[in-house]
């Protein structure tokens, strides 16, 4: 998934949150924010392999290449394990801080397990930046924009 499906989803979960009180605005673009940031693990593998550190050579290998040979730790049951131990050290301590991360990190675990599609992605290029979405992802953003307008002026 894109980072923007990543966030736009996060920001989702966060923002009924905050519709029940429990979080504020900030702490849900917060909360967004570090579910695009859980990916960085993608650039570690990309430096790893290709010793560069262009932003720009990077999105464009991790578009094109197999998401799932770029994940570390943070992807895989060692990172789950901490995820869930954090989160409930976090429940104990702090509730808004329990809920930033949790959302954060299972809302992007969530998107990033479910089942491909094997249908053709769509091929874009914005700003020499290449894009390969399929079109369950471009829906599925196109959804949380309106969810996500509903939840803050309904
Ligand atoms: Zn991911």
């Amino acid at each position: 998934m894109y980072p923007k499906t990543h966030f736009l989803f996060a920001l989702l979960i966060a923002e009924v949150l905050v519709a029940f009180g429990l979080l504020s605005h900030a702490l849900a673009f917060a909360a967004a924010f570090l579910a695009v940031l859980i990916d960085i693990d993608h650039y570690f593998v990309f430096f790893r392999k290709k010793k560069k550190l262009g932003f720009r050579a990077f999105w464009n290998y991790t578009a094109e290449s197999d998401d799932r040979d770029q994940r570390a730790f943070i992807h895989h049951w060692p990172g789950f394990a901490a995820a869930l131990l954090i989160s409930a050290a976090l429940f104990l301590v702090n509730t808004a801080a329990f809920l930033v991360f949790s959302v954060s990190y299972f809302s992007h675990m969530l998107l990033d397990y479910l089942p491909r599609t094997k249908r053709k992605k769509q091929r874009m290029r914005v700003f020499g930046f290449v894009m390969l979405m399929s079109v369950y992802e471009i829906m599925f953003v196109f959804a949380l924009v309106v969810l996500l307008l509903l939840v803050n002026f309904l």
